[in-house]
């Protein structure tokens, strides 16, 4: 095994990269489970672009619970995957890996045995960043995690990765989630191209809100 001598950006996919879906049989919005519901958020491609530009790997890592619980399928959930790689392709950009969990610890009472379960994978556990690194030879330490939830800052902050919340909400909306163990993100993006001008900024100023 070669030194872990790459850097990554660690990207979420639902709410990141891609819309969610509403499902209206659940009142709840949701990840998309067909082809023809998946949409590139604004910025999406760009981001990709942009830290793959900055010498990064692009890694998605995302829960996919839908396995588990019954409602998604692993075929599904490929085509999924392809098309929303189908469409940054089609706007220039690409990531260099995606990781999923398809757990669930009780699959909401029912669900698909074999992954009912509770994993090291699902966020805000950080098992598929440590899986990633291993895969790739990522320095974690030197490492960015990137999405819209406060398990994302958490499975990030878990790996050592510096993390940037992406959303638009006022810190006191959702001061009682940044208040959760490993829930303080290093900063607070209202977009990717935000985010990826921290990234691009580099560690300073990530240091410094660290250190409050
Ligand atoms: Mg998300
Ligand atoms: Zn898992």
């Amino acid at each position: 095994m070669s030194s872990a001598d790459k850097r990554a950006v660690f990207i979420d996919r639902d709410g990141t990269l891609n819309a969610m879906v509403y499902d209206p049989d659940h009142g709840v919005m949701d990840s998309p489970r067909r082809v023809e519901q998946v949409r590139v958020l604004p910025g999406a491609a760009d981001f990709l672009r942009g830290v793959r530009g900055l010498g990064y790997l692009a890694v998605v890592v995302t829960n996919q619970p839908g396995i588990a619980k019954g409602s998604l399928s692993v075929p599904e959930l490929d085509a999924v995957n392809r098309r929303l790689a189908e469409l940054l392709a089609e706007a220039g950009a690409r990531w260099d890996d995606l990781l999923y969990c398809p757990h669930h610890p009780d699959g909401d009472g029912g669900g698909v045995a074999e992954y009912v379960m509770e994993c090291e994978c699902r966020k805000p556990q950080p098992g598929m960043l440590y899986a990633a690194a291993q895969r790739h030879g990522i320095d974690l330490g030197r490492s960015w995690m990137v999405g819209d939830g406060i398990t994302d800052v958490q499975a990030g902050r878990r790996a050592g990765c510096r993390t940037i919340l992406v959303t638009r909400l006022k810190v006191g909306t959702i001061q009682k989630f940044l208040e959760l163990e490993d829930g303080e993100p290093d900063a607070i993006a209202p977009d990717l191209p935000a985010a990826l001008e921290i990234i691009r900024a580099g560690d300073g100023s990530a240091d410094e809100r660290r250190g409050t």
